[in-house]
């Protein structure tokens, strides 16, 4: 059976009434016969139909052994990060996302649990990195939003050797294009607000454990610490699903054309998007991934803010917004957005310089997409240099 036949008919007919679509259980606790004896759900906070639904669906395409939803992919992160305890250490992708870094460094810095920042797509680096004390090795490929590529299997390889657990933030691959669980890892997280959801419409996260053991730990956690997912938007992440695969294949086709206009742009001096061959990571995306995503970044010749600024204020369909994955196509400006906390040298050294521009490329048809960015270059002003030299 084809994964997406296979997607589609994992979502259950409701056995209680036929229903095609998955009923939304809005209720707060269920009936019991008697103490204890119950149809499998006490508490919504403990179990709910709908979350649960959801969750083998996903567990079902991470390959997983099981899956836990949570309100937010803060709140998955947090979950994977409390099966630690102090004194464990992490390593973790420099190019992190700046909410995983800010639950580290402000949250659990205090609770003694020491976060160690390497490039981990370098694999000498992460092999050098482990001491006695690392317990958890995490990463993100893509990393966002320079689009760096980690090797998953070998640092899956090294992790294994050194018994540390390796969890990979799979929220700008999807499980269409990735499985990190098949090539390794232990755990992986979503931000499921983003490609999962797919239609911007909700706040959600997963994490999905290869073992049944870590999928009843992290369960355990999402009971006692208490941030689930609503009935409603469970309801709402297993509809956006229902396309992923077809969601996916477009935004990949979209975004291979938009890249390939951008690298040839004379306006454009550095284009970040895995699918082009002049990326460091080409080839082993290729190898580990099924595609190149929906993603890029792109900077300008005239590398300063204003350019940037007047850019992503020029376009029609590529609307300036924080986040990414949904079918609209959205456009960010890190350096004054989402990484706006970090100092400039700091951010400027990551890669992440004042002109960069991230796409999250949408559905809409390419070439509409291409004709916005056209028109948005055209109401660029003349660099000062340039005109000088005029
Ligand atoms: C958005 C995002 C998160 C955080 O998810 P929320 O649903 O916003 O809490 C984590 N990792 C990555 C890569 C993200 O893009």
């Amino acid at each position: 059976m084809s994964t997406i036949t296979q997607l589609i008919h994992s979502i259950p007919v409701d056995p209680q009434t036929g229903a095609i679509a998955v009923p939304i259980y809005q209720t707060s606790t269920f009936v019991q016969e008697a103490p204890g004896v119950n149809k499998g759900y006490d508490y919504a906070r403990s179990n709910n139909p709908t979350r649960e639904t959801a969750e083998k669906i996903i567990a079902g395409l991470e390959g997983g052994a099981g899956a836990s939803a949570f309100s937010s992919g803060l709140a998955a992160i947090d979950a994977v990060i409390k099966l630690l305890k102090s004194g464990d250490e992490i390593l973790a992708v420099d190019d992190i996302y700046g909410g995983a870094f800010r639950l580290f460094d402000k949250v659990y810095k205090k609770f003694g649990i020491h976060v160690n920042y390497i490039d981990t797509s370098d694999i000498e680096t992460v092999f050098h990195a482990i001491t006695p004390a690392t317990r958890l090795i995490w990463l993100e490929t893509p990393t966002n939003p320079t689009l760096k590529i980690s090797d998953i299997a070998a640092i899956a390889s090294i992790a294994k050797a050194n018994n540390v657990l390796l969890c990979v933030d799979n929220t700008f691959a999807s499980p269409i294009l990735q499985q990190p669980i098949a090539l390794g890892a232990d755990l992986v997280i979503h931000s499921a607000t983003k490609y999962l959801g797919g239609h911007s419409d909700l706040i959600a996260g997963v994490v999905i454990s290869k073992t049944e053991q870590l999928a009843q730990e992290i369960k355990f956690y999402q009971n006692a610490c208490g941030a689930v997912l609503s009935p409603f938007d469970s309801f709402l992440l297993i509809r956006g699903i229902e396309t992923l695969p077809l969601r996916i294949r477009q935004h990949n086709l979209n975004a291979q054309q938009i890249a390939e206009y951008l690298a040839q742009h004379p306006a454009v001096d550095k284009v970040f998007y895995p699918g082009l061959p002049s990326h460091p990571g080409h080839e082993l995306a290729k190898r580990q991934s099924k595609g190149f995503g929906g993603i890029i970044s792109f900077t300008l010749k005239d590398d300063s803010t204003a350019a940037a600024t007047a850019f992503v204020t020029s376009t029609q369909y590529f609307k300036l917004a924080e986040s990414l994955g949904g079918i609209k196509s959205l456009l960010c400006h890190p350096a004054t957005m989402t990484h706006k906390s970090i100092p400039d040298e700091k951010r400027r050294a990551a890669g992440v310089s004042d002109s960069l521009i991230r796409l999250s490329v949408g559905l809409e048809d390419a070439a509409d997409l291409l004709a916005d960015l056209e028109q948005a270059f055209s109401k660029q002003p003349i660099p000062e240099q340039v005109s000088a030299a005029v």
